[in-house]
């Protein structure tokens, strides 16, 4: 994208977000790649190095060894020393200029909160590799408490309460979507005036349809994505650049425009 072109596009979404009261951020795998994240599904990612067909939520339940694949997966696959980038950074500034009311995220890898968003603010509705739940008692771990564990060579770690089996809050294939964030996630778009979309091809659903209800809601729609989506044609303004590359860039002209 030409310079002069990328600026026009930046202070027209920097405009947008200065005459907005209700401003929701949609992220998706773009966001994470510049933290050194493959996407799950690209060349390099997760499934090019574990089966997605070993890690069914069935097989977790039923299988022990399917959950010592599990874990392994989760310590070596699943980036959890990721760090945020510049891209999480300048949504979390937005937050902080009160222009920000929550992120609903595909990822999992919890770096919204790491780059200062407040979990509540955060709707995961794939999950996330941060926190470690028991099925029977419902005790939560840290997942930094769990890798210890884990370095010490135990291959299925289970509660330390109930001895009950331990599940990253991770959505798995065939598990249904935490029913909660989910709705959450649909109510506040559907009452949304302005639906940020960043790194998402929008081609996963429930989750593609948050900018739907955003939009036949009425609110104006901006996308910050290196490839193409089904929704390019509803936006305001389409971004056609690295979501670190022009959301800071989004985030500096708001700044300038509402003096801070
Ligand atoms: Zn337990």
């Amino acid at each position: 994208m030409k310079e002069q072109d990328l600026n026009s596009l930046v202070n027209q979404a920097a405009e947008l977000i200065v005459n907005a009261q209700k401003i929701i951020v949609f992220t998706g795998a773009g966001v994470s790649t510049e933290s050194g994240i493959p996407d799950f599904r690209s060349p390099g990612g997760i499934w090019e190095r574990f089966d997605p067909r070993d890690f069914t939520y069935q097989k977790f339940l039923t299988d022990s060894e399917g959950r010592k694949k599990m874990w392994r997966l989760h310590r070596e696959g699943l980036m959890t020393d990721a760090k945020p980038n510049p891209a999480h950074y300048a949504i979390a500034e937005l937050d902080k200029l009160g222009k920000l009311d929550c992120v609903i995220t595909q990822n999992v890898d919890y770096l919204h909160q790491k780059a200062g968003i407040p979990d509540a603010k955060v709707f995961e509705l794939h999950g996330n590799n941060k926190w470690i739940k028991c099925l029977s008692c419902g005790r939560r771990y840290d997942f930094d408490h769990i890798r210890v564990r884990l370095n010490a060579g135990e291959e299925s770690p289970d509660c330390e309460v109930c001895r009950g089996i331990l599940k990253p809050e991770i959505v798995f294939f065939g598990e249904p979507l935490p029913v909660e964030a989910l709705h959450e996630a649909s109510q506040r778009s559907r009452s949304s005036d302005l639906f940020i979309v960043i790194g998402s091809t929008l081609v996963v659903y429930p989750a593609a349809y948050m900018p739907m209800y955003a939009i036949s809601s009425g609110a104006k729609l901006i996308i910050v994505n290196l490839s193409s989506t089904p929704m390019d044609q509803d936006a305001a303004v389409l971004i056609r650049a690295r979501a670190g590359e022009a959301m800071p860039l989004i985030v500096q002209q708001v700044k300038e425009r509402v003096g801070r």
